[in-house]
């Protein structure tokens, strides 16, 4: 615990593992070590508590991969743009910077949402907002302390040459680096370019967030990881913030927001979708999650 998953959660979400939920480790897919070598690894993962703590050497080891998918080409937003798509020509009236006022509630239904000042009569609710949230509207009384949340920093750049790995991403685990995650985009899109682009991801504690050069702090470690070229030219680069990127999972944020959910579920026509429910975090499941519950509910 001490020598590795402790300085890489306290790099990552600024705690160590006695001040997180039990599970705060698989928000980072952080679950088994790769050891040994490859007939080892076979060996030791034909027992079913060896399998569950060491990891294949090379994914195309491991048979039973449930292909998560990402768009080829205009990021992972090509996914809402083309439900957006379906739904409009559907005939369904999409609002975006809607703001709900308030909720008309009768025998723990939801009968009515006011939006923007103009009421609408609801049957079912599917809500993907945080559940404190639709307390706080139903006038459901939710105490605790405010949820704690690692900034995230997006550094994109877009480099004159290729990339000297052919990795996708790179989780950096090493708590000499700032780096988190770094997405090498050309590795998995195939486009005849001589651009080559990547995003370095930071988590940070949100008070931290002017403190670096970030672009340079990202294309220095690149570079120290041998990712690209000392003499590789940035071309572009951006960056993005995101306040409230990842949640911190301490014991009393998950036991508070297990409490919020109970309350929603006890409203009989609300759905929770996504992951302010508490029950997923990844996009993959989260969307399969969301059609499912669409399903059953018609
Ligand atoms: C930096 C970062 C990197 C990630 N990388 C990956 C990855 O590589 N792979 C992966 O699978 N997952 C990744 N995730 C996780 C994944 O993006 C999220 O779990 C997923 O987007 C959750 O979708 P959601 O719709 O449930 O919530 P969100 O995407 O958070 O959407 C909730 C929406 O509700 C809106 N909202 C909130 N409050 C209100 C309100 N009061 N009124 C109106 N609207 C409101 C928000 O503006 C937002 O649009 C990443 C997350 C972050 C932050």
């Amino acid at each position: 615990m001490d020598v590795f998953f402790n300085p890489v959660l306290q790099k990552f979400t600024g705690k160590t593992s006695d001040a997180l939920f039990h599970n705060a480790n698989l928000l980072f897919n952080l679950k088994r070590f790769a050891v040994l070598d490859v007939p080892t690894t076979d060996e030791l993962k034909r027992s079913t508590k060896f399998d569950s703590r060491i990891a294949f050497h090379h994914r195309k080891d491991f048979k039973f991969h449930k292909p998560c998918l990402y768009p080829k080409s205009g990021g992972i937003g090509r996914w809402i743009e083309t439900l957006e798509s379906k739904l409009t020509m559907a005939g369904v009236d999409v609002r975006t910077n809607a703001h709900i006022e308030s909720v008309g509630i009768v025998d723990k239904n939801i009968n009515e949402l006011v939006v923007d000042g103009q009421a609408i009569g609801v049957k079912g609710l599917l809500w993907s907002a945080a559940p404190a949230t639709f307390c706080r509207l139903a006038g459901e009384d939710i105490g605790g302390v405010k949820p704690e949340f690692r900034s995230t920093i997006l550094v994109g750049l877009v480099f004159d040459r290729k990339f000297s790995t052919n990795c996708h991403y790179i989780t950096v685990f090493d708590p000499d680096f700032h780096s988190f995650r770094i997405t090498l985009y050309n590795n998995f899109r195939l486009i005849e370019t001589d651009l080559f682009s990547a995003t370095v991801e930071f988590l940070v504690s949100p008070e931290k967030i002017d403190s670096l050069d970030w672009v340079s702090v990202a294309v220095d470690e690149m570079i120290k990881m041998g990712l690209c070229n000392s003499d590789a030219i940035v071309k572009k680069h951006h960056i993005k913030t995101i306040l409230n990127g990842f949640p911190v999972q301490s014991n009393q944020s998950i036991k508070n927001l297990d409490e919020q959910v109970k309350k929603v579920k006890a409203f009989k026509n609300v759905h929770l979708i996504g992951r302010a429910g508490g029950e997923g975090w990844f996009l993959d499941g989260l969307i399969r999650q969301a059609y499912e519950t669409a399903s059953i509910i018609g």
